[in-house]
């Protein structure tokens, strides 16, 4: 997915463009306990095409000066994005903030579209022709607080959307990430699972080290790790903006099939924890979650047990993830991690007969129909599997709203029975027919 950020001095609306372009899916997105959504980083969705966006104006760096602020917000957009908006004031005019960030913007290769904020009337329209003088060509004028002019700069936007690269066309090799809070072994993984000291490994957390992709077999299957240890990169922000990293992070999920959520046993689960997992559910990710350095653990027969209990009574939202423990220190039990992320990588592209599909969903409601509310009984006409990766399915029914969460629930849990859907969320929409 196409990457766009947006730029420019504080106050000239960043965060009301950001919150429109992608309210309406946040809005939509249902509430899952342990799930805390990060704001500046989020989806929009423009003429049949998704993106993500950066506000980069909510990555606060400490204390630092205002100008220093900007810089560092206008060299992450510069580092992530795909396409920059450069955002403007066009009741203050060109600013000498606004050159500064101009500057920086200038010696990207980044396409920049420039926006003029707060044009709220048509007679303002006449205020955006000094802005030509940026030198990032058509200056678009919007309005956040009236929703204006978005649709033109998103056409923009979209136009400088590179083509689809071959890399995210051909879907047989499986690409996964690591992912958890630092120092829980992410890298010890990587390098057992690639059998070389191809990573340095330190005990101080937030060692410096470089993002690395990694291609490699293993029985006829092409997989490549995305290395997300990588997001500790060398200078400034990377190591001083938690936020920074999360967000290296989420860019690493988002160019996954599978994300492998890890645990360290010694130290037991933390908020952090979830909060990371939470973000390749929220992604629509295949996810195992892993329970490293099990090697600390002194174990008897009930000891994987109680701690699977733990681990689903924290990740209630996980729970059609597998578990996996393991060593990535002695290699113990490391075996059983591939297999299980070749299967959820299946069932996470996985497609199911529309008849068969139809038949659970009867069954279903046979069995336990959905109550009356209001008077009103839910009726199922038809579903069909509409996407992959996840699995996502459209019911047509006579009234969406008929359709509570824990009948949804319901319905998801016939249909994981029914085809086997271990590892991949999936999601249902109800539709009105
Ligand atoms: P990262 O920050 O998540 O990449 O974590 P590292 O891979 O750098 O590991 C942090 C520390 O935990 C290092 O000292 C590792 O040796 C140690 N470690 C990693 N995996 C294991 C394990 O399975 N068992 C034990 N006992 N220690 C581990």
């Amino acid at each position: 997915k196409s990457v766009v950020a947006i730029v420019g001095r504080p106050n000239v609306g960043k965060s009301t463009i950001f919150n429109r372009l992608v309210g309406e899916r946040i809005s939509i997105v249902e509430d899952i306990p342990g799930v805390t959504r990060d704001r500046i980083y989020a989806q929009g969705e423009w003429l049949n095409t998704t993106f993500n966006i950066i506000d980069t104006g909510g990555i606060e760096i400490g204390d630092e000066p205002l100008l220093v602020q900007m810089r560092e917000q206008a060299q992450v957009a510069i580092d992530e994005a795909d396409v920059i908006i450069f955002m403007v004031n066009g009741r203050d005019g060109i600013t000498g903030a606004d050159d500064e960030v101009a500057k920086i913007l200038y010696k990207s290769n980044k396409p920049v579209v420039l926006a003029v904020n707060k044009v709220d009337n048509p007679e303002m329209r006449e205020n955006i022709y000094e802005f030509y003088s940026l030198g990032f060509g058509e200056p678009f004028p919007i309005s956040g607080t009236h929703g204006l002019g978005l649709g033109d700069m998103l056409d923009a936007v979209v136009s400088h959307f590179p083509e689809k690269s071959f890399e995210e066309e051909d879907d047989l090799t499986i690409r996964f990430s690591l992912i958890g809070r630092p120092n829980v072994g992410k890298s010890s993984l990587v390098n057992a699972l690639l059998g070389q000291e191809r990573v340095i490994v330190s005990d101080i957390a937030g060692t410096t080290r470089d993002a690395i992709d990694t291609p490699f077999k293993k029985e006829d299957r092409d997989f490549v790790i995305i290395d997300t240890a990588g997001m500790r990169k060398k200078g400034k922000i990377y190591e001083t903006t938690e936020k920074y990293s999360i967000l290296r992070a989420l860019k690493a999920i988002e160019r996954s099939d599978v994300v492998l959520a890890l645990i360290d046993a010694e130290e037991g689960i933390i908020e952090q924890d979830k909060k990371i997992a939470g973000y390749a559910h929220e992604a629509g990710k295949a996810v195992i979650i892993v329970v490293n350095k099990w090697d600390t653990v002194e174990t008897d027969e009930k000891t994987m047990k109680e701690f699977e209990q733990k681990v689903r009574a924290h990740f209630q939202y996980l729970d059609y993830a597998p578990i996996v423990f393991l060593s990535a220190k002695t290699k113990k039990r490391i075996h059983t991690l591939l297999p299980q992320v070749l299967k959820a990588s299946e069932n996470h592209a996985k497609r199911v007969q529309t008849n068969v599909l139809n038949e659970v969903i009867m069954d279903a409601l046979a069995m336990n129909p959905a109550p009356t509310v209001k008077g009103q009984r839910l009726k199922v006409f038809y579903a069909a599997q509409v996407s992959v990766k996840p699995p996502s399915f459209v019911v047509f029914v006579n009234e969406p709203e008929l359709v509570h969460f824990s009948y949804e629930r319901f319905l998801e849990n016939r249909i994981r029975e029914a085809f086997g859907f271990e590892g991949t969320p999936i999601k249902i929409f109800a539709r009105k027919r």
